[in-house]
């Protein structure tokens, strides 16, 4: 047997038809069911909340949730721009098609069987793509035989209000949570509070970015378990936030934020790169391995 032949051998056959089955499925559900970790920050934060009008809305939220699931509706109108995070182990070969066209034709039929809004279009046409696609599209070459994606749909109104910054190394910890509350501050009700913040640092610009967005995949209120200043840094946000008085919808209360979870990694001599994507209180993700 050639060397080639015995690669062949290893290889995990996982057929495109497959993958863009489990995208569709991951769409429709995330964009109908909230994770169980949502739920429950949701009910821990009704239980917290001083405001009586804040008290309503966090009620609202959790009867829509709850409506969203039982009718298989979307939990909001906006249902996102598709985000992915695809993990290929080394050992899977992709059969039949093309890993990335197997993604996006997953997010057409979701879109289009599942009666999501397309909220696609171009940047200055304005012109709506028809299919929600392009999807973005995050691979990651990774040991093993394994598939995993990750589907979530972004609102729009929480990602107009996330933000990127390159500070100075001797902002340091001080300057990574004033730039944080100062971006939570300024988003006011827009990014629809109850919030979920998250925070990337070091990496590069854009990784940076991907960063605070991964981090909004950890379950809610899970800390960062791999740094203590990080962990301590997200208790502390939380609680600030949480006293600026923003409250559900905007509407002045104790919760602006359910949790605040960060990630980081190491960055440029020179560079202190960070970034703040706030997730609005349709937290959703779902994922699967195949
Ligand atoms: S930010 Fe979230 S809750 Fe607000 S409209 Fe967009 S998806 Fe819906």
């Amino acid at each position: 047997m050639t060397s080639e032949n015995s690669q062949k051998s290893t290889l995990r056959r996982i057929s495109a038809k497959s993958v863009t089955a489990a995208v569709k499925t991951l769409f429709i559900e995330a964009n109908t069911a909230l994770n169980p970790d949502v739920i429950s920050a949701l009910r821990r934060a009704l239980k917290k909340e001083e405001s009586p009008i804040g008290r309503q809305v966090l009620e609202k939220i959790l009867e829509n949730a709850w409506i969203a699931r039982q009718a298989v509706m979307p939990i909001c109108q906006d249902t996102g721009l598709a985000v992915l995070f695809v993990e290929i182990g080394q050992d899977v070969h992709v059969t039949g098609g093309d890993l990335r066209e197997a993604v996006r034709e997953g997010v057409r039929q979701a879109y289009a069987d599942g009666y999501l809004r397309k909220s696609l279009c171009g940047p200055l046409t304005r012109a709506n793509t028809g299919d929600n696609t392009p999807a973005v599209i995050h691979v990651d070459m990774v040991p093993g035989d394994r598939l995993k994606i990750t589907a979530m749909p972004k609102g729009g109104g929480s990602e107009n209000m996330s933000t990127a910054r390159m500070l100075t190394p001797a902002a340091g910890i001080e300057g990574i949570k004033k730039f944080v509350l100062e971006t939570v501050e300024a988003a006011g009700a827009n990014p629809c509070p109850p919030i979920i913040v998250g925070v990337g640092i070091g990496g590069s610009l854009e990784q940076a970015c991907l960063l605070a967005k991964k981090a909004l995949l950890r379950p809610v209120g899970k800390k960062n378990k791999t740094d203590k200043r990080l962990s301590r840094m997200e208790n502390e946000l939380l609680e600030k936030i949480n006293a600026l008085g923003i409250g559900p919808a905007g509407l002045g209360g104790r919760i602006t934020a359910l949790a605040v979870s960060a990630e980081m990694m190491p960055c440029h001599i020179a560079s202190l790169p960070v970034a703040v994507n706030i997730q609005c209180h349709v937290a959703r993700h779902k994922e699967v391995i195949l």
